[in-house]
């Protein structure tokens, strides 16, 4: 992925009918379609049974700290940047139901629901963090469990991103605004006077085409083309935060006993939105549960966050039982070990824990002072 749009000379228009269209046809095709719309005054992620559910006319304006719907003075469905949410809880749910057991020795596990998903209007950053989620927990990708089929199965309608928000940066991190390979068909949205609404569809699978195929649509004109790609090209250059261009494996590992540290912790409160909100952390912790009779018990898997005191308790200790700790713990394997265990960053740019941390911690600002801060060639291999 290059951060530019895919060339493609077989490009094809869907106007707003038309991407109702294509939610009503993956339905039929067995799919519970996911895709964004407004409740509780956020752009969040829902099944969507009709393209009405979209966020038409909806915007969001957000910076550290903060995010606030706005309208818009059109009526586009994907003009907004990352909200609260991200295709995690879809593919890698925050609670799940692992098995429950009775007195008299009954042991059931609860039946998986094997229903595909189709998500529609992936950003380049989120289909960057599908990518790495899937990595990370189906290394075996042709694995039989719940978790493989939910990621062997998925049908994805990327969205070029032509409207970045205040706290994204996937450019710097090569995962937008263009989304990279692995959707199934990616759409450009376009609203102008002279041809209406409609969206430059570009197909990347053979179930993409055959998807596609079953909705009305018509061959895209070269200036159509054109002007989708310029559209999503300059988006690049709107993005409200970079991440500082250095090797950041490095400088993270160089960067171990930085003052930065003691300074993010007397802000940070470690309440682990940040982790929460991320589309790349992964972390579970499990829990078992009784009734009161005690002639039931059932363990459940829920999402964990290494800000928790209990993240890192190992024989009988916490190994950090600072905020510093934790907060460096976070960063250092989301921006540098992380290459180590998973071949790529663990942060695709998506802006959330920018947006979503309650005191507005920043981590392309840290990172930024850790650049600075530190000498040139102590970044380099210890
Ligand atoms: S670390 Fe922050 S910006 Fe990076 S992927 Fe996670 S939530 Fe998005
Ligand atoms: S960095 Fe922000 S969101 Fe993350 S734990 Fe600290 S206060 Fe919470």
């Amino acid at each position: 992925m290059d951060g530019q749009p895919t060339a493609h000379t077989d490009a094809s228009v869907l106007d707003r009918r038309g991407l109702d269209q294509l939610i009503e046809v993956l339905r039929a095709r067995g799919y519970r379609v996911v895709g964004p719309t407004v409740e509780d005054s956020a752009i969040v992620l829902a099944e969507l049974e009709s393209g009405t559910q979209l966020p038409s006319g909806w915007g969001v304006t957000t910076g550290p700290g903060t995010y606030r719907l706005r309208r818009r003075d059109d009526a586009a469905v994907f003009g907004h940047s990352a909200g609260p949410q991200s295709w995690k809880r879809f593919l890698h749910p925050p609670r799940q139901h692992q098995w429950s057991v009775d007195r008299n020795g009954a042991f059931t596990a609860p039946a998986p629901d094997d229903r595909p998903y189709a998500l529609v209007g992936v950003r380049g950053c989120d289909l960057a963090a599908i990518a790495v989620l899937r990595r990370v927990l189906c290394p075996d990708p042709n694995a039989d469990s719940p978790t493989a089929q939910r990621f062997q199965q998925l049908f994805v309608v990327a969205a070029h991103c032509t409207e970045p928000g205040g706290v994204c940066f996937c450019a710097s991190m090569g995962t937008g605004p263009a989304a990279g390979p692995g959707y199934d068909l990616a759409l450009t949205e376009r609203i102008d006077d002279e041809h209406g609404h409609r969206f430059l569809v570009e197909v990347g699978t053979e179930n993409g085409a055959g998807v596609l195929a079953e909705v009305a649509h018509r061959a895209a004109a070269p200036a159509e083309i054109d002007d989708a790609r310029y559209a999503v090209s300059t988006a690049a250059g709107r993005m409200g935060r970079t991440m500082p261009d250095v090797d950041l494996r490095q400088l993270l590992r160089a960067a171990r006993d930085a003052d930065v540290w003691d300074d993010v912790a007397s802000r940070c409160l470690t309440c682990g939105n940040c982790t929460m909100v991320c589309p790349t952390c992964f972390c579970t912790t499990s829990e078992d549960i009784t009734d009161l009779t005690g002639e039931h018990a059932e363990r459940w898997q829920h999402w964990s966050s290494c800000f928790e005191p209990d993240f890192s308790h190992l024989h009988g200790g916490n190994v950090r039982t600072s905020g510093e700790s934790r907060y460096r713990q976070w960063m250092s394997h989301k921006l540098g070990t992380w290459f180590d265990q998973f071949g790529s960053s663990g942060c695709v740019g998506c802006g959330r824990c920018i947006d979503w941390c309650p005191v507005g911690i920043d981590i392309t600002e840290e990172a930024a002072r850790l650049a600075q801060g530190l000498p040139a060639d102590s970044a380099e291999d210890p």
